[in-house]
């Protein structure tokens, strides 16, 4: 038996192939969800299963005792992606979050200020893990798992002047969100990450993106962040980063990485089978030009979806997009579109998110499209 910590929606997908999946009734689907932002390359990539299955037959795990080829190589990829960026591997994306914080604690220690506060917004999310939920600004989430971990301050996201009014000695690091995911694709005020780059600059705090959604290209830039040309001190990633495969990685400029041995470490963190899948899936997001795709992609889809529901608001950046209704019609569309053949998620009743693999055809786009527009008209006009 399974611990019931999720809804399940009542399918059970079988296999997969770029945008699409198949059940265990032999029925297929257009994905419009890549497993929550995760299958950017597509389902079963024959590159990415080929660098798994040949990685898998050659040397599974070693140990962050030693170092491994497919790691080091990754860490390169990496640092070229970045400008120079250190890395540090582990497995998910809360993990990568636990690791930036405890990065930025030793920072803002190591500077002589005693700096320990870490400042986030408020609807943002992190994780699940306790200092990745404590950093989280969703009090729903929180609140059954009380008393958090302590030092953490939400502000209004999007708010300079709200930032600004919390910055001072004390805080290690500004940790956000490009565009929040989870709280239904929202994007700040276009001088806000910018902002949050200079208050950090005069205080001396890290600024922390948390790119674990938006990064390697769904929004249409390798990293959200180059849409308001700033850069941040240190980077979360993991969703798309390894085509599937559990990996998460916190990143952070040459001079904010202030670990040293014994500091932090993990297991499984950049393992031999997980580290070449990651380069398989970015040699294949260079290969298929799938940053360039998703920008194409998110403008065509997003004029479409502005185009056939024109009281609804539409918003994103390259292939990840939310449709925003004035009534609570998201979930009730979702479970609607899945007996259509349509993957689709809400990130709350009256929002829908769409992130569909980058890899996506316009032709599998607009079958999609059709499936939304047809089952959200029927729904608006029931209830
Ligand atoms: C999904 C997500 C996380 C958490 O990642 P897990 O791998 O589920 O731990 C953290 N931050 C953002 C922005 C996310 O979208």
């Amino acid at each position: 038996m399974l611990m019931n910590t999720y809804a399940r929606m009542p399918v059970r997908f079988v296999s997969g192939r770029g945008a699409r999946l198949t059940d265990d009734a032999g029925r297929s689907y257009i994905d419009f969800l890549a497993g929550i932002a995760v299958a950017s390359v597509g389902h079963a990539h024959p590159l990415v299963a080929a660098a798994v299955a040949e990685q898998a037959a050659t040397l599974i795990h070693v140990s962050n005792f030693f170092s491994t080829i497919p790691q080091e190589r990754l860490a390169g990829e990496l640092a070229e992606l970045t400008g120079g960026m250190y890395s540090f591997f582990c497995n998910s994306g809360a993990e990568s979050i636990e690791a930036a914080l405890k990065l930025a604690r030793k920072h803002g220690r190591a500077q002589g200020r005693d700096a320990t506060r870490i400042v986030c917004a408020e609807g943002g999310f992190h994780g699940r893990t306790f200092g990745a939920l404590s950093a989280t600004g969703q009090p729903s989430k929180q609140a059954p798992f009380e008393p958090l971990v302590g030092g953490f301050v939400h502000v209004p996201y999007g708010d300079a002047a709200a930032l600004e009014d919390v910055m001072d000695d004390g805080v290690a690091a500004v940790l956000l969100e490009p565009i929040q995911g989870e709280a239904g694709v929202v994007i700040p005020p276009s001088d806000y990450l910018a902002s949050a780059r200079k208050l950090c600059d005069e205080t001396g705090a890290l600024l922390i993106l948390d790119e674990v959604q938006t990064g390697l290209g769904r929004t249409g830039a390798w990293f959200a962040w180059e849409h308001d040309g700033v850069s941040p001190d240190v980077m979360c990633l993991a969703k798309a980063l390894a085509g599937g495969l559990p990996i998460g990685a916190c990143l952070s400029t040459p001079k904010a990485a202030v670990f040293a041995p014994g500091d932090h470490a993990t297991t499984f963190g950049g393992g031999p089978v997980q580290s070449a899948a990651a380069l398989a899936t970015l040699e294949v997001i260079k290969a298929e030009g799938l940053v360039g795709r998703a920008h194409v992609a998110g403008a065509r889809l997003a004029a479409m979806l502005s185009a056939a529901f024109p009281d609804a608001a539409v918003r994103g950046r390259g292939l990840l997009l939310a449709l925003e209704f004035e009534r609570d019609v998201a979930h009730d569309i979702v479970e609607r579109a899945l007996g259509a053949g349509l993957v689709l998620n809400a990130t709350s009743p009256t929002t829908l998110r769409i992130c569909p693999p980058l890899v996506i055809t316009d032709e599998e786009l607009d079958h999609g499209f059709e499936i939304l527009k047809e089952v959200t008209g029927a729904v608006l006009s029931t209830t």
